[in-house]
């Protein structure tokens, strides 16, 4: 898109919050949504860093039929109304065509998921509907084919893109995924949009997250979207991957540091 498309895009959210290429994006937020105390502990957290966009999912994709998978509506629904009093927005991953509209109401952002980048139902869906959509990578898909899926919403007619870089599935099995830098300047360079990179899955190990997100604010990322916990011992889904509090925010000192320096 960068032959026609010059200036990185703008995307509008509610109260004039502004997603680009021209600042610093920070989401994030537990993997799932479990509970009114939880949910209330995020927002405060969020609230006191000065994050204006909590993650959370509420329809999960999980390997195991029989791991947690999410509140659903009656649990998104409750997150709406908090984080509405609160000022947040909301991105939350949408699995399939019929929860678009189920959603619409109580959603900032649509997330489509590693496991659905190349659901072209959805990704139609998606692209006729005036919300935001962030596109994550394919856990075995090439930068090109997470290209071609924003290109699926785009002519749809939602240019209202955001990509992100969560790794990728390698021969390496030290770490959860492999996250491809690369993929961060080389996305840049092809399209306006603003791309996140996603530290949580693209390593998988609460203790090295720090380390890949700055690498990939350094190699360009214009956000980053990661996972934290209130208690991450007990998270019902990736809490090996979930932050605690006092690392999060200490954690979004120094992207912002990083993000200076750039
Ligand atoms: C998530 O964001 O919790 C998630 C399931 O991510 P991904 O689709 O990248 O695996
Ligand atoms: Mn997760």
């Amino acid at each position: 898109s960068r032959k026609w498309k010059v200036n990185p895009a703008e995307i509008q959210l509610r109260d004039g919050d502004v997603i680009s290429q021209n600042h610093f994006n920070v989401m994030a937020g537990p993997c799932s949504i479990e509970n009114e105390e939880q949910v209330d502990a995020v927002i405060a957290h969020l609230v006191a860093n000065n994050v204006k966009i909590m993650r959370g999912g509420v329809y999960k994709p999980r390997s195991s039929p029989y791991s947690f998978r999410g509140l659903g509506m009656e649990g998104l629904k409750m997150w709406y109304q908090k984080a509405k009093d609160a000022g947040i927005k909301i991105i939350t991953e949408v699995m399939q065509v019929s929860q678009v509209e189920e959603m619409y109401d109580y959603i900032d952002i649509y997330q489509v998921g590693a496991r659905n980048t190349q659901n072209f139902n959805l990704l139609d869906e998606l692209g006729k509907v005036d919300k935001p959509v962030m596109i994550k990578r394919g856990v075995s898909g090439t930068i090109e084919e997470l290209l071609y899926s924003a290109e699926y919403v785009f002519s749809g007619g939602n240019e209202d893109l955001i990509l992100c870089e969560r790794g990728i599935r390698t021969f390496e099995n030290m770490t959860r995924n492999t996250l491809d830098i690369n993929a961060i300047p080389v996305l840049k360079d092809r399209s306006h949009l603003p791309v996140v990179v996603d530290p949580s899955h693209g390593i998988g190990i609460r203790k090295y997250v720090e380390s890949v997100a700055l690498a990939g604010i350094m190699a360009g990322a214009d956000g980053v979207i990661y996972e934290l916990h209130p208690d991450p011992e007990k998270a019902m889904s990736d809490g090996q991957q979930s932050l605690y509090f006092e690392e999060s925010s200490a954690l979004i000192h120094k992207m912002k540091q990083t993000y200076e320096l750039r």
